[in-house]
């Protein structure tokens, strides 16, 4: 597989996987646990210094998740090796850092504004993010973004749908920057299950250096068990398995992730009534002078603009009532983030909107 990388002149040229990863990470020799020594399950089990009593949990739990993995594969159309496994998308995030950026010399370019966790991962690993301002409709600046790349930019960030703006951005603009530059470009789909645009899962093949990450936390409604998957070309899911803790998907996530498989339909249902609700709150703010502007969503929440953002913020937690004050971020001036809650949830929002308008 090749990479087209920019050299420090402009000048492009291709170079393989291995050239774009840190070379500590290139040659590294993982930690090797005693289940990836063996990993048969008719056995008796001396190698790993666990307590022979209160199975299921003395063991350690499988490190690759080959159970989870081949039913998500099954469910998402790719192959069990396209995917990686992390405690939430989180931990992917900061994988993708720790093997391709080398800290204090390679930076990343990202939409802005985007989801704060990959500015914390980059300062955590000492990398720059350049970021690139959002056209004023909120649609990707391909040309601003391939052009913020340079020699040492390893990955480009972006959210589809993105948070907090809530849009989903083009199929063709993504494809442009997947084609445009040779580094990896990271697609966070967390909110997919609520857009109606497809995921760009169906690209793997096609980029390989495509990283698509997507999470149990949003439709699936288990944010408690903290389970991320990314997905990606064979090899680069192969080094995000070198790099991670041994063991990290504890057995009672594995599990508890299994069952919600089986019953895909729930999760289905509840989109459809977050979906349903979504509508209802923005037919219903549209209504309340506060409400200057509501932006399209294509996820379980929405931004809205006000006049006094704080001053409403602060009002809603006087009555127990918890939004996101966005009005501080890029492009965001007098937004407030709203997720859909209950039918009950958000008719208390409402009302007590609706309180403040008449105070
Ligand atoms: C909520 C969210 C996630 C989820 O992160 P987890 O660590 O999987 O809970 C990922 N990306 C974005 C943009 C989000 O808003």
């Amino acid at each position: 597989m090749k990479y087209l990388v920019k050299k420090s002149d402009g000048s492009s040229r291709w170079r393989g996987l291995k050239q774009l990863l840190r070379p500590n990470i290139a040659s590294l020799k993982p930690y090797s646990s005693a289940r990836d020594e063996f990993s048969g399950a008719d056995a008796v089990f001396f190698d790993a210094n666990e307590n022979p009593f209160n199975a299921p949990y003395n063991r350690y739990p499988d490190p690759y998740q080959k159970k989870l993995k081949e039913k998500i594969a099954a469910l998402k159309g790719v192959k069990p090796d396209n995917i990686f496994l992390g405690n939430g998308s989180d931990e992917a995030i900061d994988l993708l850092f720790r093997a391709f950026s080398v800290p204090g010399k390679d930076n990343v370019v990202s939409i802005d504004p985007t989801y704060g966790m990959y500015q914390v991962a980059a300062d955590i690993n000492d990398v720059e993010v350049k970021k690139v301002l959002l056209k004023p409709d909120f649609s990707l600046d391909v040309e601003a973004l391939l052009s913020a790349a340079d020699g040492n930019t390893k990955m480009i960030f972006i959210c589809s749908p993105n948070n907090p703006t809530a849009n989903s951005f083009s199929y063709e603009d993504m494809e442009a920057i997947l084609q445009g530059f040779g580094g990896i470009v990271v697609v966070d789909e967390a909110y997919i299950d609520f857009a109606p645009e497809k995921t760009l899962l169906s690209k793997l093949e096609e980029y390989p250096n495509l990283v698509v990450l997507q999470t149990f936390s949003k439709a699936w409604g288990v944010a408690a068990i903290r389970l991320g998957m990314a997905f990606a070309s064979e090899e680069i899911i192969a080094v995000l398995s070198k790099i991670k803790y041994p063991y990290n998907i504890n057995i009672l996530t594995q599990e508890k992730a299994l069952e919600l498989l089986e019953n895909e339909k729930e999760k289905q249902k509840w989109v459809e009534q977050i979906l349903a609700e979504r509508e209802r709150l923005v037919r219903e703010l549209k209504k309340n002078p506060l409400v200057k502007n509501i932006y399209p969503s294509d996820a379980n929440f929405i931004l809205i603009t006000v006049d006094e953002p704080e001053k409403i913020y602060n009002r809603l937690v006087e009555q127990g009532i918890i939004i996101r004050d966005r009005s501080k971020v890029a492009m965001c001036e007098g937004c407030l983030r709203i997720t859909v809650g209950t039918q009950e949830e958000n008719d208390k929002l409402i009302e007590e909107l609706k309180k403040i308008t008449e105070k």
